[in-house]
């Protein structure tokens, strides 16, 4: 669906609201609604309750956001965690300077697709697309640009080469969207971390730092976590939690934001058998997401060319967003990185004894890093759609409905009475309503024509409405509608809880991960 219809729906519908909006908002900071923290809780539940209950090698911990300063100066963060960012001097926007190139890369892609479109139409059921782009001259050019233009990139990344980035905008003539114009400044390294002040001491010494990242609460408990839970390697721990980014242009709403939601697990193992372990993680990760029911073509993997300061190999899962295939999770291979520069810099030792190997280590660590929230985007651009569908009457009509995973959707069960001013009704809907409210989340709702009702329904992805009609206070019998397939069954009240907790259950997605 239009990105720009899935984020006026988020709105409408109470899952994601602007931060502080009677202001005007703040740029890149949202606030969740009703429906939205629930949806956002189930995610976090389905992705602890598969690392942690799951798994018996993995804990969870829940570490503050301030950590000691040193933290960062260990982790590379104070002096690497930059991003590149020029000004256009006509329009004063802001860009990140890779983002511009990758941009000018998507376009030469999007190029290629039209192309191969366009020759799949000319030659019909004989077209071979790989021949074709190995063999057609623009087209080969397109990509030859591409692989020329990433490599050039991803070398001025890796060198922190800022006036090379200036000379490939220069040299592509990328002009700003805005102005249109070429007139560029400088590029300069931006670090990405947000500081505040510790109490009452004043200058560096004071200097705090909002966590960029959860891992390193994670890495500093290396030990603590290993000693009192007696793991042996390889085992990992899981954490849910806040990070903070000043990011340098934040657009395309929860997908970059200032203050996010990480959820990362940290897997310790023996050196050497990282590779192992990488492409472990990688599967693991795919079926989490393919569980869920996203289509295998809208999730992909990409390799890292550029690779961050602490890893030997990094992979994406990219989901096509709206607006095109982004990261939405990275596992990274982070060697003893992270372990040996704590060490170092706390000057305590972060070592493990292997019994096998008879000796003292740094443990490697293979980790996997999902944003909670760039998931969410994922999970509701996935599943709204718009529909036409047989209305009461039976006669065609468009419905906006949100095909969640059942296990996801904020609300399982709507319960409605038919008719509003018939109190035997309402107070036999009242009754099943508080029964069900007991084993999972329940909205009752008497406004409107039950057709009406069904929509809104629809529209946040409950996934079963029942309705008490008077059939009802004969025999103790409802209709249940299902969301997808609009099919109404009648089943005896005493059977609701079981069909609903059945289909919405979290443990049967859980377990759809151990096939
Ligand atoms: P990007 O290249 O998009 O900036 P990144 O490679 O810096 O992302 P990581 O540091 O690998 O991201 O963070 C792990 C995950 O955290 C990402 O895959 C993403 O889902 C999420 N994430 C990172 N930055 C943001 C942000 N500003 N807003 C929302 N989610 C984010």
């Amino acid at each position: 669906m239009d990105f720009k219809k899935v984020v006026s729906h988020c709105k409408e519908y109470g899952f994601i609201f602007q931060s502080s909006e009677i202001y005007d908002g703040l740029a890149a900071v949202y606030d969740y609604g009703p429906y939205g923290v629930e949806l956002k809780n189930n995610i976090k539940e389905y992705w602890w309750k598969s690392m942690t209950q799951l798994h018996e090698n993995i804990v969870g911990i829940d570490a503050a956001i301030f950590m000691h300063p040193k933290t960062w100066k260990a982790s590379g963060h104070v002096d690497a965690f930059n991003d590149p960012m020029v000004d256009n001097k006509d329009s004063n926007k802001r860009y990140r300077a890779d983002v511009l190139i990758e941009e000018y890369m998507d376009k030469l892609d999007a190029k290629v697709e039209k192309e191969i479109k366009k020759a799949a139409k000319r030659f019909g059921d004989s077209f071979d697309p790989v021949m074709y782009k190995e063999t057609n001259p623009r087209v080969k050019g397109y990509l030859d640009k591409k692989q020329e233009v990433g490599s050039r990139l991803a070398k001025a990344m890796t060198d922190s080469d800022m006036p090379e980035l200036k000379k490939i905008i220069e040299d592509l003539e990328i002009a700003c969207p805005v102005s249109g114009s070429r007139n560029w400044t400088d590029v300069r390294q931006f670090n990405l971390m947000f500081n505040t002040q510790l109490g009452n001491i004043a200058g560096e010494e004071g200097k705090l730092y909002l966590r960029p990242e959860t891992a390193q609460g994670i890495f500093v408990n290396f030990l603590n976590v290993q000693k009192t839970t007696r793991q042996k390697l390889p085992f990992g721990i899981a954490q849910i939690g806040k990070a903070f980014r000043n990011e340098i242009v934040a657009r395309q709403f929860i997908f970059r934001m200032r203050e996010f939601e990480q959820m990362e697990m940290q897997y310790f193992i023996a050196p050497g058998t990282q590779t192992e372990w990488y492409a472990f993680w990688k599967e693991m990760r795919l079926k989490w997401h393919k569980a869920l029911g996203t289509p295998e073509e809208n999730l992909r993997f990409h390799d890292h060319e550029n690779l961050a300061h602490y890893a030997d190999a990094a992979v994406d899962i990219q989901f096509n967003f709206p607006f095109g295939f982004k990261e939405l999770e990275g596992i990274h291979s982070r060697t003893d990185f992270d372990l040996s520069q704590h060490q170092e810099l706390s000057g305590k030792k972060l070592q493990y004894f292997d019994p096998e190997r008879n000796e003292n280590y740094v443990p490697y660590v293979v980790e996997t890093s999902i944003g909670c929230d760039r998931m969410f985007l994922a999970a509701i651009s996935n599943s709204l759609q718009e529909e036409t569908v047989p209305d009461a009457e039976g006669k065609e009509s468009t419905r906006i409905v949100m095909k969640l995973h059942p296990a996801l959707a904020p609300i399982k069960a709507a319960v409605l009475p038919l008719l509003k001013n018939k109190e035997e009704l309402t107070s036999k809907a009242k009754e099943v309503y508080k029964k069900l409210s007991l084993h999972f989340p329940c909205q009752y709702d008497e406004k409107d024509a039950i057709g009406r009702r069904y929509r809104r329904q629809d529209a946040i992805g409950t996934p079963y409405c029942i309705t008490i009609d008077f059939e009802t206070l004969d025999d103790d019998t409802v209709t249940i509608r299902d969301r997808d397939s609009l099919e109404q069954k009648r089943v005896k009240i005493d059977e609701l809880v079981s069909i609903v907790s059945k289909n919405v259950s979290m443990s049967e997605l859980l377990e759809s991960l151990l096939q």
